[in-house]
C-alpha cells in the first residue's frame, strides 16, 4: 500500500499524531520536532512513545518523518548560528533513537552572500559534525525552491554536500515537488527526464521521501507557495504521477498543503484513487 500522510502538529504527543493519521486515512506522517520557529523541545514523555510505538506497529504507520525547525540555518556565516543548528538536530536526533528507523528531514539553509560553494561547505561541516550521532535515523536534505540564497535547489548542489560528507550512509534526500518545480524542474511535461537527472547526479537510491505539494506559482519561480492539490501549476495529473511512479511509489509522501485535517483526508483519499 502506497506510504500516504500530511504533515500534522505534534503538540499533542505521538500517539496522538498517529490516531489523526488513522483518522485520516494516512499511513505514514510528519511533524516538526520543535516550533519551528525555534526553542526548547518539550520532555520526551516515555509513556506516549511507547504507546505510540505499539500503535503505529499495530496500524502499519511508518516510516515518519521529522521536520528540523525551518528556521535553522546550517551554512549561517554567523557561527552562533550555525552552533544553533547544530546542537538542536544533535538533540533532535537523539530524541529521534526512541524511534528507530524514520527520517529526519532539513533544510539545508541560506548562504546570504557568502557563495553557494562556502555554502555547501558550511552544509557538510554541519552534517560531519551530526551523523556521527543519528543512530537508524536517516537525515535527508530537502530540495530546495532556490528562494533567496536557499542551497539545495540545484540537485548538483545536494550531491556536492553529499560528496563532502564522511558518512554517507546515513544521509537522504526529500523530493518537495512544489520546491523543484519551482527551482525550475519540469515534472509537469518531463518527469522521466527530472528523475533521470537525479539519478543521474544524486542517484535515486537517496531518494527516501516525498513532500506532495501543488505550488501557487509557475515553474522556475524560486516563490516556495504551496497549494492544495490541483489548485496550482503542477495540477493533479503530474502529482499522482509522481506519487506513483515506480521509482517512488514505495516512499513516504507527505502533504504540506494548505489544509485541516478534513482537507488532508480528502487528498490522502484522492491520491489512494489515483
Ligand atoms: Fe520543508
Ligand atoms: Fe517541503
Ligand atoms: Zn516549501
Amino acid at each position: 500500500m502506497q506510504k500516504i500522510g500530511c504533515h500534522l502538529s505534534s503538540s499533542k504527543g505521538f500517539l496522538h499524531m498517529g490516531e489523526e493519521a488513522v483518522s485520516i486515512g494516512a499511513n505514514t506522517f510528519q511533524f516538526f520536532t520543535r516550533n519551528p520557529r525555534g526553542g526548547a523541545a518539550k520532555p520526551l514523555d516515555e509513556a506516549d512513545l511507547a504507546a505510540y510505538r505499539a500503535f503505529a506497529a499495530e496500524h502499519g504507520i511508518g516510516p515518519i518523518i521529522a521536520h528540523a525547525p525551518y528556521t535553522l540555518n546550517t551554512c549561517a556565516a554567523d557561527e552562533g548560528l550555525r552552533t544553533f543548528a547544530r546542537e538542536t538536530m544533535l538533540d533532535d536526533l537523539r530524541r529521534l533513537a526512541h524511534l528507530p528507523g524514520n527520517f529526519y528531514n532539513f533544510h539545508p539553509g541560506s548562504h546570504v552572500k557568502q557563495g553557494t560553494e562556502a555554502g555547501i561547505d558550511l552544509i557538510a561541516e554541519t552534517l560531519n559534525a551530526v551523523l556521527p550521532e543519528a543512530g537508524e535515523t536517516t537525515v535527508l536534505l530537502e530540495t530546495m525552491a532556490g528562494k533567496g540564497s536557499e542551497v539545495g535547489s540545484r540537485f548538483e548542489e545536494l550531491r556536492a554536500v553529499i560528496d563532502r560528507v564522511e558518512r554517507p550512509e546515513r544521509l537522504g534526500v526529500c523530493l518537495d515537488t512544489c520546491h523543484v518545480f519551482d527551482a525550475g524542474y519540469d515534472i509537469v511535461n518531463d518527469l522521466e527526464g527530472v528523475l533521470a537527472e537525479f539519478d543521474r547526479i544524486i542517484g535515486l537510491k537517496r531518494l527516501c521521501a516525498v513532500h506532495l505539494n501543488d505550488s501557487m506559482n509557475p515553474i522556475g519561480s524560486h516563490k516556495d507557495r504551496h497549494a492544495c492539490l490541483g489548485a496550482g501549476h503542477i495540477g493533479l495529473p503530474a502529482l499522482l504521477a509522481v506519487v506513483n511512479h515506480p521509482a517512488l511509489c514505495g516512499l513516504p509522501a507527505a502533504l504540506e498543503t494548505p489544509n485541516d485535517l478534513s482537507g488532508y483526508a480528502r487528498e490522502i483519499a484522492l491520491v489512494r484513487g489515483g
